[in-house]
């Protein structure tokens, strides 16, 4: 492609509303522009960036047996009502009505079409198992679209679906899926780690995300860290969990409940300052708004509460810290007093209680605490179960080893759906024995969109981005720093076909500019080999090659240079594919 004729719209300021340098490259690099909010254009370099994501994803796909197809993106929502995910999913699911006043949906994910799909055109155990998969553009309607095409609107995904005959049939698709996912980001050339994770609105037995490493990743990850690199076991915070709590020694004995008063102390710090016990030794009383109504959750005073779990613990929709008048209203109880003692609302606790003695609570009256409060003794909850974030405090659930904790950016999320799909959409096929059996299934995403903007908060600098070669839109850009000059020029066009004639995506800098703005366009975009041919070549027939990522540079005869880095990109991108 040459440079003059290209729509590349780069800005040299940095664009006011970009928070993550992601979308500030993005947007100053011409690669894509905001139309709505969460809604951008993928201009000509930003749909090269996810035309090359997209063709490993295919690849990669195809090769552990996957068949590509394409799904409508309007789904009607009789298809919604009878999996009863049309009432769960909430507003990110846009809804609109057509000229029949006949109700739609625009598809955020697809396992309602997929499934009855397969439950009408495979019936027999003969067909299975069965992946299909597509590549496709989804809309979902965020609470906060941000960071340019890290969390949009509309983004493009690739989702799978698998379908077998049983349990064992399904985890071989899912080790299939896990595999495939490996490689498809290792060949990216990206950082980045498998997790367990919470199965959200999509449901199902177990999953794994797949994370970017990155500062500004919005997910935490847990990870074990035991001495010889850990033992493996990671997990997104939302869903990790720590070693099990010690049990109590046997002989503590239980202390009488005390009442004290404890004028204007609301908060733990101020509390436990003066009530002279460690936050270990308080029990909070946390009030959330489950799908509306008020549900009490008792967590030790260092610990805070993880609502993914509460959420589903309870089974709920969606939940929400109370404020303080919804707290009143719902105890007749001013927060920072509330206690599980004669509480009227619903209440849960966090498994630690479990093995606490003789702990302070609110006094479930303005002004007091009590203190030496006992589970079971003073009062009883309806559940309990892990409820908290794990802390650096908290050993590793597998080998007792430290935890660490680092930030990530969902790229992928695989999940063993099992048979929630197939039963309530009535999808069967029969067995060899004649026998209807739902099909047991898995899903798996790839946010396409969102791997490009990954892949830049991974790699970049002060100039701009620095793209792994699998992803740059052009893996090498060949400077004609003096356009008027018909040597040079002879020359910068002998080194763009010949590279070309390889395979590879070239651009050519042939704009009438100067020298400098065509270094700093070309660090920007982030090209990862730069070809300049300028005064070299005038003097002695050399011309230079340099490596955005370390600025290394090499000088060569023009003869040598198309089979130089022919062999470096080949070299590379196998090595990623190994
Ligand atoms: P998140 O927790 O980030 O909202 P999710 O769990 O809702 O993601 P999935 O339903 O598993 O996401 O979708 C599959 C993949 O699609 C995700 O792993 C992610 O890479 C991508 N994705 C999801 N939502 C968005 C979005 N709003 N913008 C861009 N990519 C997205
Ligand atoms: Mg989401």
């Amino acid at each position: 492609m040459r440079y003059s004729q290209l729509l590349l719209p780069t800005l040299k300021e940095n664009p006011a509303e970009a928070e993550v340098v992601s979308h500030r490259l993005l947007l100053r690099a011409g690669f894509i522009r905001k139309l709505a909010s969460g809604i951008y254009s993928y201009l000509p370099l930003g749909l090269a960036a996810i035309r090359k994501v997209e063709h490993i994803v295919r690849e990669e796909m195809n090769r552990a047996g996957a068949q590509e197809l394409l799904l409508p993106v309007v789904q009607p929502a009789d298809l919604w009502l009878e999996s009863g995910r049309w009432l769960k999913y909430g507003p990110e699911l846009l809804r609109f009505k057509d000229r029949h006043n006949r109700e739609s949906c625009l598809g955020p994910t697809h396992e309602e079409v997929i499934t009855d799909l397969v439950r009408m055109n495979v019936h027999s155990y003969r067909a299975l198992p069965l992946n299909l998969y597509q590549i496709q553009t989804k809309f979902r309607d965020e609470i906060r679209p941000r960071f340019g095409l890290m969390r949009g609107r509309e983004f493009i995904m690739k989702d799978a679906y698998s379908f077998d005959v049983d349990e064992d049939g399904a985890n071989v698709a899912y080790r299939k899926m896990s595999d495939a996912y490996h490689r498809i980001f290792k060949r990216c050339g990206l950082s980045f780690r498998a997790v367990e994770a919470d199965t959200g609105t999509i449901g199902g037995d177990f999953s794994h995300e797949f994370m970017v490493l990155a500062d500004t990743g919005e997910d935490t990850l847990a990870i074990c860290k035991a001495k010889g690199g850990g033992c493996g076991y990671s997990a997104n915070l939302e869903k990790a969990v720590g070693a099990a709590p010690k049990a109590p020694e046997p002989e503590v004995e239980l202390l009488p409940l005390e009442k004290i008063e404890t004028p204007g102390k609301r908060k733990v710090v101020a509390v436990t300052a003066f009530l002279d016990v460690s936050p270990k030794q308080l029990v909070k009383t946390m009030v959330y708004m489950a799908d509306g109504k008020p549900v009490a959750v008792l967590v030790r005073g260092d610990h805070e509460v993880q609502e993914v779990k509460l959420k589903n613990m309870l089974g709920a929709v969606d939940v929400e810290l109370a404020d303080d008048q919804q707290i009143y209203d719902a105890t007749g109880v001013p927060s920072g007093y509330l206690g599980p003692v004669g509480i009227k609302i619903p209440l849960v606790a966090d498994r630690e209680i479990e093995v606490m003695r003789n702990f302070a609570i609110g006094g479930g009256e303005k002004n007091y605490h009590l203190l030496n409060a006992n589970l079971g003794r003073d009062f009883e909850v309806g559940q309990i179960g892990d409820l908290r974030e794990v802390t650096s405090d908290d050993l590793c659930p597998l080998c007792n080893g430290e935890l660490e904790f680092t930030k990530g950016i969902e790229v992928g999320h695989i999940f063993k759906l099992g048979t929630n799909y197939s039963e309530v959409l009535n999808a069967t096929y029969s067995d060899q024995d004649g026998q209807e059996k739902h099909f047991v299934m898995g899903c798996y995403g790839i946010g396409v969109s969102r791997i490009v903007a990954a892949a830049i908060e991974q790699n970049h600098d002060d100039d701009g981005i620095i793209f792994p070669v699998p992803l740059a839109p052009f893996q090498v850009v060949v400077l004609n720093l003096s356009p008027s000059d018909p040597e040079i020029t002879d020359a910068a066009e002998i080194v763009y076909r010949g590279l070309q004639d390889h395979g590879l995506d070239i651009l050519l800098d042939d704009r009438d500019e100067r020298p400098g703005i065509k270094f700093k366009d070309a660090d920007l975009v982030g090209i990862p080999y730069r070809v300049t041919v300028g005064k070299g070549f005038a003097k002695d027939g050399t011309v230079e090659i340099r490596t955005r990522r370390d600025g290394q540079t090499v000088s060569l005869p023009l003869a040598e240079v198309v089979a130089h880095l022919t062999a470096r990109i080949n070299d590379e991108m196998a090595d990623l594919a190994k």
